[in-house]
């Protein structure tokens, strides 16, 4: 008997983190992900709800820190097992771990200097870069398609879920006492639509299949619409005169605009801007999606080909780096014309807060989103048009021009999630994870109504018996 106890991203969408029981592999965490949308200092007090040094390995979908941030804390206590990731995860995972720890102890830094002026004791660490470094030597990485024997009688195998680079769509096989029992977890799943990632692999068997629901409740926008959408909305703002700032994830969505603004820039719709690459995460997190260009979409690669070009970089010829903290404070002075990409995606840290601070108040800024933001994060805020944010304990008006485009997600919509579903041959009893309640409640309703599939949806802490 196997058992599945979801930790995390049950009735939410952050904080991915499911515990597999069973004879055949022992103790199997899939994801180790970060609860995001609250404030960064507190996002690694959450206590592990089982003991990290009694797992014995951990099966890692992809790199996004909802299913991988607490990965540093997990080792920190005690946890020393193999975390299987893909290769371009593994790299993907160093910078986001990385950076992920140096925004905390920076933080933890600041907090420290105002308790000491307060006469308070000093708070210490919950994680630092070392554990970051064990966590990274305990990866093993492999290819999609390739099968590695886990515990006892389990193997393991990744396939490409077109989400992010090295995403996968993780199926464990099982024998216990000679029966086979194949779990597949979706992990995020992507947009077929998008340029750079393939298609999420087709899987047809399972006896049980945990999937992701982001989308559950809505399709996207048509993918062609939401490029003239985005088009358009750079006219508008070139018109007001001003800038665009651009909330974006630095894995996988800034990749996809810099591919989008690429052709926009072929087609000549671009003149008179400048691209600012504000994040140096987002820049090493390009570097890596050229390094490991092959996995992405055929089309995509003959698109840059075309133009002779070898990396992303390459395809957008009036895009600025901005790595240095100076460079990036220089962007203060340009009066139009920019468009600045800039971290955190959901605008809960990172610099795109210093870029709000010097604009959101002004009515030729726009301010364009372009990727999911979670309930209680800063960038949801805005989005459902709060008039005044605090920033930096001051209070900012919000009247630039708030735009959404829902078209670049990088999650499937709730169409191809069913019709992901459906490729499975054998009806495996199907659990929800990773969304809000009504994207699950209405995916689960759809799943029924539409092929009578009777989808479970856990909610924390709940056990799951196969
Ligand atoms: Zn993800
Ligand atoms: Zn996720």
């Amino acid at each position: 008997m196997a058992t599945i106890r979801f930790h995390g991203a049950a009735q939410q969408v952050t904080g991915s983190c499911h515990l597999i029981e069973s004879p055949a592999v022992g103790k199997i965490l899939l994801d180790c992900g970060i609860e995001q949308g609250g404030d960064d200092r507190e996002l690694y007090e959450k206590q592990f709800d089982f003991n990290p040094q009694a797992i014995d390995a951990v099966i890692l979908s992809h790199a996004h820190l909802d299913h991988s941030g607490m990965l540093p804390k997990l080792v920190r206590q005690g946890f020393h097992g193999i975390i299987y990731c893909t290769h371009a995860t593994k790299a993907l995972l160093e910078i986001l771990l990385k950076d992920a720890v140096s925004i905390y102890l920076h933080d933890l830094e600041r907090e420290n200097i105002r308790r000491a002026r307060q006469g308070d004791t000093p708070l210490c660490p919950i994680i630092e870069q070392t554990d970051v470094a064990k966590t990274m030597s305990l990866c093993q990485s492999i290819d999609y398609l390739e099968q590695v024997s886990i515990g006892k009688a389990g193997v393991l195998k990744f396939r490409d879920a077109g989400h992010i680079l090295g995403s996968a769509i993780v199926e464990l096989a099982l024998t216990e006492r000679g029966e086979r029992k194949v779990l597949v977890f979706s992990g995020d799943l992507g947009n077929p639509d998008t340029v750079l990632m393939k298609p999420p692999a087709p899987v047809y068997h399972a006896d049980v299949l945990m999937m992701e629901s982001t989308y559950g409740d809505r399709d996207h926008r048509n993918y062609t619409s939401t490029c003239h959408q985005f088009a358009e909305i750079l006219t508008k703002a070139k018109k007001q005169g001003g800038n665009v700032l651009i909330p974006s994830f630095a894995v996988g969505r800034t990749q996809e605009l810099l591919f989008h603004l690429g052709c926009l820039y072929h087609k000549g719709e671009l003149q008179g801007w400048q691209v600012f690459l504000d994040s140096p995460m987002a820049i090493a997190v390009t570097e890596v999606y050229d390094r490991w260009a092959e996995l992405l979409d055929k089309n995509a690669l003959h698109h840059l080909e075309k133009y002779n070009y070898s990396s992303l970089k390459e395809f957008l010829p009036i895009l600025h780096l901005t790595p240095e903290p100076e460079q990036s404070m220089a962007l203060n002075r340009i009066q139009s014309g920019a468009i600045i990409i800039a971290g955190s995606g959901m605008c809960t840290g990172g610099r795109i807060r210093q870029h709000f601070k010097h604009r959101l108040w002004r009515t030729d800024t726009t301010v364009l989103f372009v990727g999911f933001q979670a309930r209680n994060s800063l960038g949801r805020l805005l989005v459902d048009g709060v008039k005044r944010i605090k920033l930096f304990g001051e209070q900012i008006a919000v009247k630039a021009q708030i735009e959404t485009l829902g078209g670049f997600s990088a999650h499937a919509g709730k169409t191809q999630l069913i019709e992901w579903q459906q490729h499975f041959k054998n009806s495996p009893k199907t659990i929800l994870v990773h969304g809000e309640s009504n994207a699950l409640e209405s995916l689960a309703h759809s799943l029924y109504d539409q092929h009578q599939v009777k989808a479970f949806v856990p909610h924390q802490g709940e056990i799951f018996t196969f």
